[in-house]
């Protein structure tokens, strides 16, 4: 018990103690489906994240890897509502010909039969018509065989601007502008649904527009970049360039205590190294977040989920072990 605690960290001792029951009748649920970056990396696939609210299934970022996360999570491919893209670097949309691909296939999990909707940041109509060029020989061919339907060889596009971007059963997305330096725009996400409220900031550093908009959330999805203690003295200009658009530990942890979530969540998790210095450990990064902010954070795994409703936050069991395993399907391996 002593070891776990200390691995969950002192700050989430409560969390930990109150165990991880499932919760059934939860109004929302996140699934961290990678926690990654465009660095290559077999346990943290590119950002995405998957909110569950009601009869809503929205796809924050689609990185690399999203539909084999989805597939492990047990979630059919074509249950995706809606696909919400925060910028349009690589790490952010690599999953997404993938996903489109492979949604309209038919498979025993049924298949997508209706467009799917993208919304994203201006360009993301070129990200869409890319896509559908990519691949419209294969869709030619595939409807001739009666494998895929002409309506979700189609993407439909939405370009985001700050306000309300999406209202369905009660589901409402609210995009709001984060701070990633020269890339522009750069858009968080406020997710609400049933009384409670769900923030996803990818992708950013400190800023007063982030703070006011991600106050009295459940559950904060931030962003965070760490370069080890050696790596900020032996390359200081190297590393401080990357927390110019990054959140370092200490603004992390400082807008973490301007906003104040019930639970925090590290996602989309950079770790910088030159050749004969190592990568930080995560018992750095957790102290010097620490050191700016006593509140409760886990930092992100794939396929760490969490459940929200009326008791608090909650997160589900949780073994690393899941990120390589085939999900419960049928299928042979
Ligand atoms: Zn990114």
């Amino acid at each position: 018990m002593k070891n776990m605690l200390r691995k969950c960290g002192a700050i989430v001792t409560l969390l930990c103690a109150v165990g991880y029951a499932p919760l059934s009748t939860a109004a929302m649920k996140v699934t961290l489906l990678g926690t990654g970056t465009p660095i290559l990396n077999i346990d943290r696939f590119g950002i995405s994240v998957l909110v569950e609210a009601g009869s809503q299934k929205l796809l924050f970022d689609a990185g690399r890897g999203v539909a084999m996360r989805l597939h492990q999570q047990q979630v059919p491919l074509r249950d995706i509502s809606a696909v919400f893209i925060s910028l349009l670097n690589s790490d952010h949309i690599t999953g997404l010909p993938d996903l489109y691909a492979t949604a309209p296939l038919p498979t025993d999990d049924g298949r997508l039969k209706t467009p799917m909707r993208l919304y994203g940041p201006d360009g993301i109509e070129n990200v869409a018509q890319g896509i559908e060029l990519m691949f419209k020989d294969q869709n030619r061919m595939r409807m001739l065989e009666g494998e895929v339907v002409e309506p979700a060889t189609h993407i439909t596009t939405k370009r985001v601007e700050p306000g309300t971007v999406y209202e369905k059963d009660g589901v409402k997305v609210t995009a709001f502008l984060i701070e990633h330096g020269h890339v522009k725009p750069d858009f968080g996400y406020r997710i609400e649904y049933d009384g409670h409220a769900v923030v996803i900031t990818d992708d950013t550093t400190y800023s007063e527009n982030l703070v006011a908009h991600s106050k009295q959330a459940d559950l904060m999805v931030q962003s965070v970049a760490i370069g080890s203690r050696a790596l900020e003295r032996a390359a200081p200009d190297y590393v401080n360039h990357f927390y110019g658009y990054l959140a370092s530990p200490e603004n992390a942890g400082r807008i973490l205590a301007e906003t104040q979530p019930k639970l925090a969540v590290f996602a989309h998790i950079s770790l910088y190294s030159q050749p004969g210095i190592a990568r930080a450990t995560v018992d750095e990064l957790r102290e010097r977040v620490q050191a700016a902010y006593r509140g409760n954070f886990v930092i992100g795994e794939d396929l760490m989920s969490f459940s929200i409703d009326e008791r608090g936050v909650t997160q589900l069991p949780y073994s690393a072990e899941v990120r390589h395993k085939e999900s419960g399907s049928r299928n042979l391996p």
